[in-house]
């Protein structure tokens, strides 16, 4: 047996065997000279193979969001066999003696840019179609693997890091845990594998080797440790959690449908934090009370370009109307950091976290803010809808977001569009300065939701990506509780409310604090709903010390 001392980051035993994550080398090289017949030969099974899976993924998307959505793979089931596409294709082959992957990346830039340049909106949204269906045959050529993972039973993924884009990309279904060399706690891919309750451990460093692939191993998310080939013994301390952690489940599972409410009478919403439509499912399965903080950008992610007004639209209505009048916060772009996106051509920054990120990029860029903000205006008409924008540092920026608002709202009066007009507006306190000035902001929005994770960041200057900072990054420090306490005070004193959505929310050692500081709303990772609830219904309100805070 081998033990692997990761640090854990989401709970959770699992036992299968270790894969490693393949990075796909996906540069097109262009080879000269080859045998055009072959390579047109080749091109055509691409074509096959796509189709296949198109139709897959149509039917998936039929069953599971409707037939609107669905139109979306018949649209590119149409551009894979498109005469003037595949002529342009071949005739690339033919003129160039070349290999069908070089060929494919030609015509499919050719046919983007001439989408793109159309006069109308719609034409033009059809070049990320076009981007996305020539990236399919190009993957089916270069043997690429869907979902990361080319194994027929679910597997522990160790791999070197993940970022969030590839996290997302994972075939879930064949993922029973993470394991990675690098990452931390905080980083995104640790929090969207609390979203999807899958057991996980990070920084396991070198001794996390690629020729573990393929051996049995277990793991706990919870004291990250990874045992590669685990004995008798240390099988049966798993079977021993194992049954332990169904256990819990079902305890928990009474907690459904109960209230949010400490044994004296306060009560406290309970969120849930989701990248993606389709998270809405675990927050239902777990009852969660809300979305407190959709990551809006993980759409941006997911796609090879801009996604448009519409698309945009069909999701943030699909989390909206799924919710059924609950509240859903959904947090505009938030990316830079470590959440990149090639097609966005951000320079490139030496510290960027304190670079062009967030509400930074939106103000720069109106164009992709009003894009975003029309697609949630319109998705108001369909549920409790609330905008949140991250990584607020002034009032001018609120003042402005502000008035990009007003703008869209006008805009969509003059078209006739249906909107909710008291949209609420909220922002991230996740900045030392937006703490500082929190009185000030609290006068501009409807509520203000805590990013631990970034505040924690900025507060303690620690890089929350780094895995070496160790007894340094301590989100219990006095100063990020004290920060809190001058936001929630800010807040109430100006008749405001105040939530948490960063990880620290979930945290059930501070809960009490919380409690104390006036916390009216934790927004966590589904799965943390359901002990958080348990334990708030354990809670005195009244009794609850700000001890914490003390240095
Ligand atoms: C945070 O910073 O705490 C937060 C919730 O936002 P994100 O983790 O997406 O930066
Ligand atoms: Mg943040």
């Amino acid at each position: 047996m081998i033990l692997i001392q990761g640090k854990g980051v989401s709970k959770g035993v699992a036992k299968g065997p270790l894969y490693f994550f393949q990075r796909p080398d996906t540069t097109v090289v262009k080879v000269t000279g080859v045998d055009v017949e072959a390579e047109k030969a080749r091109l055509a099974a691409a074509q096959e193979t796509s189709m296949a899976q198109l139709e897959v993924l149509a039917e998936k998307c039929r069953e599971e969001a409707g037939d609107e959505a669905a139109v979306l793979f018949e649209t590119h089931a149409m551009f894979v066999e498109d005469e003037d596409f595949v002529e342009c294709i071949t005739s690339i082959i033919d003129d160039e003696t070349c290999n069908a992957e070089y060929a494919v990346e030609q015509a499919g830039e050719q046919f983007a840019a001439m989408f793109a340049a159309m006069d109308d909106a719609y034409m033009q949204a059809r070049s990320a179609d076009i981007k996305d269906v020539a990236r399919r045959i190009l993957d089916n050529l270069m043997g690429v693997v869907a979902g990361g993972i080319d194994s027929d039973v679910p597997v522990i993924l160790a791999a070197d890091d993940l970022a969030p884009s590839e996290t997302l990309q994972l075939d879930k279904s064949k993922i029973l845990a993470f394991a990675t060399q690098g990452g931390s706690g905080n980083s995104h891919t640790a929090i969207l594998a609390r979203t999807m309750g899958i057991p996980a451990l990070c920084g396991a460093g070198n001794a996390l080797k690629e020729e573990y692939a393929g051996r049995e191993a277990y793991i706990d998310g919870e004291t990250g440790a990874l045992y590669v080939e685990p004995d008798e013994l240390t099988l049966a301390v798993f079977r021993d959690k194992y049954a332990k952690q169904q256990e819990m489940k079902a305890l928990l599972e009474t907690m459904k449908g109960q209230e949010d409410i400490t044994l004296d009478g306060r009560k406290i919403k309970l969120y849930c934090n989701i990248g993606s439509p389709e998270d809405v499912t675990s927050v239902l399965n777990n009852d969660g009370q809300g979305i407190g903080l959709f990551r809006s950008e993980f759409l941006y992610l997911a796609a090879s370009d801009y996604p448009s007004e519409d698309d945009q639209f069909e999701a943030y209505k699909k989390v909206a109307a799924a919710m059924n009048g609950k509240r859903v916060i959904i947090r505009t772009l938030d990316i830079g950091a470590d959440k990149q996106v090639d097609y966005f051509e951000m320079k490139k920054e030496e510290n960027p976290a304190m670079g062009v990120r967030a509400i930074r990029i939106c103000l720069n860029r109106p164009e992709v803010f009003r894009t975003q903000l029309r697609a949630l205006y319109r998705a108001s008409a369909y549920g409790k809808v609330a905008i949140m924008f991250p990584m607020i540092t002034s009032v001018w920026e609120v003042k402005e977001c502000k008035r990009a608002c007003q703008k869209v709202m006008a805009e969509l009066n003059a078209e006739g569009i249906p909107y909710n007009k008291d949209t609420e507006i909220g922002i991230m306190i996740e900045t030392p300065s937006s703490v500082f000035i929190a009185d000030a902001l609290a006068k501009e929005v409807d509520f203000f939701s805590v990013g631990t994770n970034d505040l924690t960041q900025y507060t303690l200057a620690c890089d929350r990506q780094a895995n070496d900072l160790g007894k340094f990054f301590d989100a219990h420090h006095p100063a990020v509780l004290r920060a809190l306490k001058m936001a929630a005070d800010a807040a109430h004193a100006n008749g405001i409310w105040i939530g948490i959505c960063g990880e620290l929310g979930a945290d059930l050692e501070l809960l009490p604090t919380f409690l104390a500081i006036g916390i009216d709303e934790l927004s966590v990772s589904p799965t943390s709903v359901l002990p958080l609830r348990a334990a708030i219904r354990k809670s005195i309100a009244a009794t609850c010390t700000l001890e914490a805070l003390d240095c």
